[in-house]
């Protein structure tokens, strides 16, 4: 479903991401670790073209993404994506959060809008809030409407940037039983994250960044079983 060929990306005369060679498979789930400023932010935003990048080829869905606004706006309408922050805007309530793109984008009536998020706010488990603003919710809740929000545009993948690590823990679990049933559901998803119980229990592979390569992926079993590399057996060291 996506392809990324050699991609290298700088910041000025920094090397970002080195030379970076991966897919994603329809249905799968990849988890990305590696530690802070490894490139994995930019890596994932170079997926929906919130970076652009130096070299290398990236393919969506059979889309080329380049400087063609079209490819662009054809690959955002099938990637989404879940932040750290909410980002909602904190004037709409809920529902006229998630169901403004849809109407605005892709010209679904308002009823129409309304009745899809209505069966979204319930696989998030935010029924009852639906006429709230973003700041009478709790974090967790609000992450949960984000994503929500992400999939009332029907993308074939979303992408997850740490979306558990500004949560209080006792939210960190609805937000990532949320994405567990979206997995479970057959959703492909690639996500950075620093939940390992969530990477043994749902990832299909996990992707290790080190200074902007990937110095490893595999299986999770594989991965935290025998990982080979000391640099990758000393990070989970410290995170577990
Ligand atoms: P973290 O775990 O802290 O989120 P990360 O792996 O997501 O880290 P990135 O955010 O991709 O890392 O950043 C990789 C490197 O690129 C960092 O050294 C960062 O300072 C640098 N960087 C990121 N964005 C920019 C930018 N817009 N301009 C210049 N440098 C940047
Ligand atoms: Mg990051």
């Amino acid at each position: 479903l996506i392809i990324a060929e050699n991609i290298n990306k700088h910041f000025g005369q920094f090397h970002v991401i080195k030379d970076v060679s991966t897919k994603f498979y329809q249905g799968e789930v990849t988890v990305i670790i590696g530690a802070s400023g490894s490139g994995k932010s930019t890596f994932l935003r170079m997926l929906n073209r919130l970076e652009t990048h130096d070299s290398g080829r990236i393919v969506i869905d059979g889309i080329v993404l380049d400087d063609d606004l079209k490819h662009i706006d054809a690959v955002r309408a099938e990637v989404g994506m879940v932040f750290q922050s909410f980002n909602l805007f904190p004037h709409l309530t809920v529902m006229d959060n998630i169901t403004l793109a849809p109407r605005r984008l892709r010209g679904v009536t308002r009823a129409q809008a309304e009745e899809t998020a209505k069966g979204l706010l319930a696989k998030v488990g935010m029924s009852a809030h639906s006429h709230k603003y973003p700041h009478q919710l709790s974090g967790g809740q609000q992450q949960r409407v984000a994503i929500a929000r992400s999939l009332a545009m029907q993308p074939k993948v979303m992408l997850f940037d740490e979306p558990t690590s500004a949560l209080d823990p006792e939210m960190i679990k609805e937000v990532l039983d949320v994405m567990k049933d979206l997995a479970r559901g057959g959703m492909t998803m690639i996500v950075v994250t620093h939940e390992m119980g969530f990477a043994r229990e749902v990832a299909d592979r996990v992707i290790f960044f080190e200074k902007g390569q990937i110095l490893e992926e595999a299986p999770p079993a594989e991965f935290f079983g025998n990982a080979r590399n000391e640099r990758i057996r000393s990070f989970l060291g410290q995170i577990a």
